[in-house]
């Protein structure tokens, strides 16, 4: 039988490995160590790139049995995992770029990630270029001699922005340049970067992997060669996640698409009343018709995922007033989890963010993001409905 690849068949076999026992749930393997058979073989495992019998922060056979569904999930060749979204982001960009590189990237991206750019990696003579990520000529205009690199990330937080994935791998390939793309908002299951041209797709598997609010992990998918460069780097700067929030996070894939095919469609639902309910002033959701790149995201997104933001009629205080008023959306950061969350950008940055920098990641005060779960959606919109009053 030919290997199958549909979705949802991967999502249930596409982990399993070589010589596994027959047990049918996939076992955790908490060992930090493996056994060799003689001293040729020692030698042979610790000089072995990604060796996943060997000490488990080189690798571990649930680490490895996990990455290994995330890869083919994303149609890629290999996968790592590390210990939190923000550890797969900067093995990623530590491990590919050196002193003297550059690299384009947008305004907008995960906090963590804008940080890594703007603060960090300059500490040690990388420097990145922020560019408006609707604009395409914005990307190209900033390209330098010394750009090695460029990150992209779509649908955005908060905004719900989006990148157009195969405009700037185009701009890439032609240059010679890396493309990493952050994919934590749509999942696999909505957007596959690596088919668009990306050479290296990151995820928060906090958010839509794991999917229960219950587990700390990121994953990093491309070809063998360079996520064996990433895996150099990996296994120093020492991002290992635990042999257990593997096993979770794999326990939590199995239902990847039907959670995610679901809270597409709660999502669409919601967006819609959210669009036509006269306390809103505008909602950002790429499936709505309205959204300014709707076309963009029809090109390159199977389904438009459960993130979306609404701006409320007033300032900070209607946004706060509707917020406390919420009973089934929990107000918590945090996305892509069973249970629906509610978060007031403008209050959930206060305490990182200026005024200024808010209003120029697009965070207005009376926005407030949704990430839709798994509750009945008329409960949901009923929700709203009340909080946002008549
Ligand atoms: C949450 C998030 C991250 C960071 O992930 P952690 O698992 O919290 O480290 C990165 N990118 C995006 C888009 C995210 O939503």
């Amino acid at each position: 039988m030919k290997k199958p690849n549909k979705t949802d068949t991967l999502l249930q076999h596409g982990d399993a490995l070589p010589g596994d026992d027959s047990s049918v749930a996939p076992p955790i393997h908490p060992s930090v160590t493996f056994s060799a058979v003689d001293a040729a073989d020692f030698a042979d495992m610790a000089g072995r790139p990604m060796h996943a019998r060997y000490y488990t922060r080189y690798g571990n056979p649930t680490l490895e049995r996990t990455a290994k569904l995330v890869a083919a999930l994303e149609g890629g060749e290999a996968g790592l995992l590390t210990a939190s979204g923000m550890g797969a982001i900067s093995a990623v960009l530590i491990g590919l770029l050196r002193a003297g590189d550059h690299v384009v990237a947008q305004k907008n991206h995960y906090l963590g990630t804008t940080r890594l750019l703007s603060e960090l990696l300059p500490r040690y003579g990388v420097r990145a270029t922020l560019v408006d990520q609707t604009r395409i000529d914005a990307f190209e205009a900033a390209i330098e001699p010394s750009t090695r690199l460029m990150m992209i990330e779509t649908p955005v937080n908060p905004t719900l922005a989006l990148t157009d994935i195969a405009a700037v791998c185009a701009l890439a390939r032609a240059r010679g340049l890396l493309t990493v793309a952050d994919n934590t908002f749509a999942s696999p299951i909505n957007q596959r970067p690596l088919a668009l041209g990306v050479d290296v797709v990151v995820h928060s598997a906090t958010k839509y992997l794991g999917g229960h609010h219950d587990l700390t992990a990121g994953a990093i998918v491309g070809s063998a060669a360079t996520i064996g460069r990433v895996w150099e780097t990996a296994i120093v700067l020492g991002s290992v996640l635990a042999p257990h929030d593997a096993w979770l996070l794999l326990r939590g894939m199995r239902t990847l698409a039907v959670r995610v095919e679901r809270v597409n469609a709660s999502a669409a639902r919601i967006a819609a009343f959210l669009d036509a309910h006269p306390g809103v002033a505008c909602v950002h959701y790429p499936g709505l018709t309205s959204h300014p790149q709707h076309a963009l995201a029809v090109r390159q997104m199977r389904g438009f995922g459960g993130v979306m933001a609404l701006q409320v009629k007033g300032g900070y205080r209607e946004a706060e007033r509707v917020m406390s008023r919420l009973s089934l959306f929990t107000q918590a950061v945090s996305l892509g989890g069973v249970e629906s969350l509610a978060a007031h950008a403008a209050a959930m940055w206060a305490g990182t963010l200026s005024d200024d920098a808010l209003r120029e990641a697009g965070i207005e005060p009376n926005l407030i993001r949704l990430s839709v779960g798994l509750e009945d959606v008329d409960d949901l919109i009923a929700d709203l409905d009340q909080a946002l009053g008549a």
